[in-house]
């Protein structure tokens, strides 16, 4: 039954219990640790990942004290009641089969509340509060309080913790210069620095006894100026073995770092040889992390001895079965991470709950149920764009019999465009899983079909869902049929030649999209295939030997087969709207590739000398004219919603419902169609 993935799905005995394989689903916040009432609803969210068969979990991180919370009222682990509410999470986990830790996790300066406390007193780049210097007797305090909360979390029933001492928080604080400007005995050499994290991990381990499992997140690589260096983290990892961890967890790059470590356009396992340059330094389990989202990947890593286990967080948020599928070797089954962060990370940096892009079930578990339809019906779904695929394939989960009918040759509607962009190639893996699932479920697919009312009508469908998607939308600017005027669907659809000089209309994510595309020299790497570890190292600036502080080196630029212009309307910043964990590494991307980014723009006409623009200034005082001598113009201003058919299905009075850009196409992402197309097959 393990035969494929012989490595990942080994036991690792760690000698007061066993781990039955090799996969740590990583820390993440989801929002429901926060409130007591959502206690039942993160219990389901882990019990469902337990009984997709993952070897360890560890909870988003539980702050030990008020100091230390990331903001006013988020999730702590101080008291006793706290303690045995958790009962309800391990109760389930352990009924189902897993085990799991609980993260202690203090923020330090990087806490968006005001009480806030540091080994010196700084503010981060990510929060508008200063912190406060702890004195000598607090920072003792803190420690005290990392120990209680371990103490709370064994007696909440959770088989270990997890100590966060990586990412720029609390203990990376202590443990760089950068931070730490103390006298004391916190601060000066290394040796001191790093007494913290020693002094936390030896007085914690004497409080919960020897069989408690406790991963240190270890900063291998601090991607900030003036971080550790690769003798000091060898140093640090050695130390915290003899204090008494059981496993060193890797952490890489802070929160601050303008190195992006986690997004779609990071290499699959870009960060794997960084935990294979420590491996071997100790004699207790290793664990890699980021970027691991297939069973092939997290094989490789582990048959070539990089680690012991891989950690995976955001691929268990979008598909819970992850390990079961690969135990059985059904890994083209599982509904693959597109780290793409919209709907984990980004709702958390809101304030909003977490859940997963192409899974909403995500932190819904309790709340948006698939359960058998009571009559099975005959569904016709028009359009396979991801709304389309995931209400047939919701549908079709609940029994009912589905009929997908796709005017293009293939499924994947928008998405095969996206996933030509150089960045995305993550976007081919929900394809290759819709359409599996079409395969599994046995969905009628007609595709090179084009539905209309009347054929539909005749068919004597019980449902017809409308998930025709968008069309791209044509600003009036003079000269607008003008030869060298493109759509993005020319450029991305249909090759057309695109020649030096390029002004793109419209910056929002799918002119960013264009504009990355038309920046990347094709002939560099093929299409599908992701950038080497090596050449994103050199782009962003990562030593490849992450010997020097914080692992940086000088990047080297990335010239750009064309010049291009990006431009907006809005005088506010250029890519303003983009995701907020991502939006900052599209924006430097295109900077680093020399893309003009120019805002407050309004487009006079379009002849053969080029594009006429008038570009305000900020406060709209100060005007410019400017002729931008352009091969081309390429318009990427929006969408609409194409929806004539719903329209002449209502006429004729059948039962029909709307989804996605077909819906409503402002502000429309892959989020919205997916959640819309689940939810509204949920309910047929
Ligand atoms: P569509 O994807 O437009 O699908 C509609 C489908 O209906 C099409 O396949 C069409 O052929 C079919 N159809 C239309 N009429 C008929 C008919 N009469 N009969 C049969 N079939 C018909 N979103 C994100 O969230 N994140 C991203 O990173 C992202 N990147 C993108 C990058 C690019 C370059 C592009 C173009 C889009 C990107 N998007 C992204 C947007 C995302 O792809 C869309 O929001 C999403 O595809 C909308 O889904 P949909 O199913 O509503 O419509
Ligand atoms: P969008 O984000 O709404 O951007 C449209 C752009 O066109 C804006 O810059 C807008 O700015 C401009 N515009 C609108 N009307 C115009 C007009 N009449 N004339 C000239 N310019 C006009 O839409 P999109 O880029 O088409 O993307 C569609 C959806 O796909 C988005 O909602 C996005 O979330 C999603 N997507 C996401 C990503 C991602 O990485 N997360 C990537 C691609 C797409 P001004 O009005 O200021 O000119
Ligand atoms: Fe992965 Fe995107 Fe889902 Fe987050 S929202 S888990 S990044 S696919």
């Amino acid at each position: 039954m393990t035969a494929a993935y012989p490595n990942l799905l080994k036991p690792l005995d760690l000698g007061f219990t066993e781990l039955k394989n090799r996969v740590l689903m990583g820390s993440m916040h989801t929002g429901l640790e926060d409130r007591f009432w959502n206690i039942r609803k993160l219990s389901r969210y882990f019990a469902e990942r337990a009984e997709g068969g993952v070897g360890l979990m560890v909870t988003g991180g539980f702050s030990p004290n008020l100091v230390g919370q990331l903001a006013p009222l988020a999730s702590t682990m101080n008291n006793r009641a706290t303690a045995l509410l958790h009962r309800h999470v391990t109760g389930a986990v352990h009924d189902a089969g897993g085990k799991i830790c609980m993260q202690l996790l203090h923020a330090g300066r990087y806490g968006y509340q005001p009480l806030i406390v540091s080994a010196s007193a700084t503010k981060a780049p990510i929060s508008p509060f200063k912190a406060r210097a702890l004195s000598t007797k607090g920072v003792d305090r803190q420690i005290n309080d990392f120990v209680s909360a371990a103490k709370l979390a064994k007696m909440a029933g959770y088989d270990g913790v997890e100590v966060m001492g990586s990412e720029g928080y609390f203990i990376n604080q202590f443990l760089c210069e950068r931070t730490n400007k103390r006298t004391d005995k916190w601060g000066g050499a290394f040796e001191n620095r790093m007494q913290l994290p020693l002094e936390i991990v030896r007085r914690m381990r004497k409080a919960v006894g020897p069989e408690f499992i406790i991963i240190y997140r270890l900063s291998m690589l601090d991607l900030v100026e003036g971080g550790q260096t690769w003798d000091q983290v060898v140093v640090l990892g050695k130390a915290i073995e003899q204090a008494g961890a059981t496993i060193i967890n890797t952490g890489i790059g802070w929160h601050e770092a303008r190195v992006p470590t986690i997004v779609t356009s990071v290499p699959r396992g870009g960060f794997a040889d960084v935990t294979a340059k420590f491996y071997g330094e100790v004699d207790i389990p290793v664990c890699t992390t980021n970027r691991i989202n297939t069973p092939e990947i997290g094989e490789e890593i582990l048959a070539a001895g990089k680690a012991d286990l891989v950690s995976m967080a955001r691929p268990l948020l979008a598909d819970a079965e992850f390990v079961r599928k690969a135990e059985q070797n059904r890994s083209d089954e599982i509904n693959t991470c597109i780290a793409c962060n919209q709907a984990c990370l980004d709702h958390v940096f809101q304030a909003k709950r977490a859940s997963c892009l192409v899974n909403p079930r995500a932190c819904h578990e309790t709340e948006l149920l698939l359960t058998v339809a009571p009559v099975s019906k005959r569904v016709a779904v028009v359009g396979a764009g991801p709304a389309g695929l995931a209400a047939a394939t919701t549908a079709a989960k609940r029994g009912h019999k589905v009929t997908l009918i796709e005017a293009d040759g293939d499924i994947g509607g928008q998405f095969n465009y996206a996933k030509r962009i150089p960045g995305k190639e993550e976007f081919f893996e929900t394809l290759r899983y819709f359409a599996r699932q079409i395969e599994i479920l046995g969905i009628e697919l007609r595709l090179n079909t084009r539905a209309d009312a009347a054929s539909l009508a005749l068919d004597g469908f019980d449902e017809v869902v409308i998930a025709t998607g968008v069309k791209p939308r044509t600003p009036r600017i003079e000269g607008i049929e003008h030869p060298k005027v493109l759509g993005y669907l020319d450029v991305l659809r249909h090759n057309k030649p695109v020649g030096n000089t390029v002004a793109v209309i419209g910056a929002g994510g799918i002119g960013f999209d264009v504009s990355e595309f038309l920046t990347h020299d094709a002939a560099q790497h093929a299409e599908g295939e992701q950038i080497s570890v090596l050449d994103w190292q050199k782009e962003w600036g990562v030593q490849p030997d992450f010997e020097g502080p914080g692992g940086l080196v000088e990047r080297e630029p990335t010239a750009s087969p064309r010049k291009v212009y990006l431009m907006q309307r809005k005088t506010s910043k250029v890519g303003g709207g983009l995701g907020k964990t991502s939006g900052w590494v599209h924006r430097n991307s295109l900077k680093h590739r020399g893309v003009e980014m120019l805002r407050g723009v309004s487009y006079r006409k379009i002849d053969d000398d080029g594009l006429h623009v008038t570009v305000s200034s900020k406060d709209g005082k100060h005007q410019e004219h400017k002729v931008l001598a352009v091969d081309h113009v390429i318009l990427c201003a929006g969408q609409e919603p194409f929806r004539e058919l719903y329209d002449e299905l209502a006429n004729l009075g059948m039962t029909t419902h709307l989804i996605g850009g077909a819906d409503v196409a402002e502000e429309l992402d892959a989020k919205r169609a997916i959640r819309q197309g689940t939810e509204v097959a949920a309910a047929l």
